[in-house]
């Protein structure tokens, strides 16, 4: 059966969906290999698609976001440093640094995914991802912001 409402912007991210498996959904990594596919039923998560993590390792980030709001990337024209906000909402302090590592990726993606509701809305997390093995380039057993996006599409709660 072919899930028209699967919606991946990488046409070359989508796998075929035959059936929703009953077993837990997982992380599988995507290979580079001529010629290979993601297996049925699996959904590319990279950052080609828009379920990718918006944080980049050694990209900038600004912590916490405005008004307080979780960190976000960031791509103005300040340099990495320690700053204060007076502003509304303020005043605290604020950090423009660069994203350590994937450990460090993957964290800043879940309060950021929660957060950002309007662009990641839950009901279309869970209906586009919803008992789908999730696919990115990362390690499987490695941080990965797509555990977390398996954990949301499968009923997991931003709490
Ligand atoms: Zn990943």
């Amino acid at each position: 059966m072919w899930f028209p409402a699967v919606r991946v912007m990488d046409s070359r991210c989508l796998g075929r969906v035959v059936t929703v498996a009953d077993r837990e959904p997982q992380r599988i990594q995507r290979r580079r290999t001529k010629g290979y596919r993601l297996p049925e039923g699996a959904v590319c998560v990279d950052r080609s698609t828009r379920w990718g993590n918006p944080f980049k390792v050694g990209a900038l980030v600004m912590e916490p976001g405005s008004y307080a709001s979780p960190a976000c990337p960031y791509d103005g024209f300040m340099e990495p440093g320690t700053y204060q906000w007076t502003g509304l909402g303020g005043p605290y302090t604020y950090e423009i640094r660069r994203v350590r590592d994937a450990a460090d990726a993957a964290a800043l993606f879940r309060p950021y995914v929660a957060f950002h509701d309007d662009v990641y809305p839950p009901e279309e997390i869970r209906r586009d991802l919803g008992g789908r093995d999730l696919a990115c380039w990362c390690k499987v057993g490695t941080p990965c912001h797509g555990d977390e996006r398996i954990r949301l599409a499968n009923g997991g709660t931003d709490a």
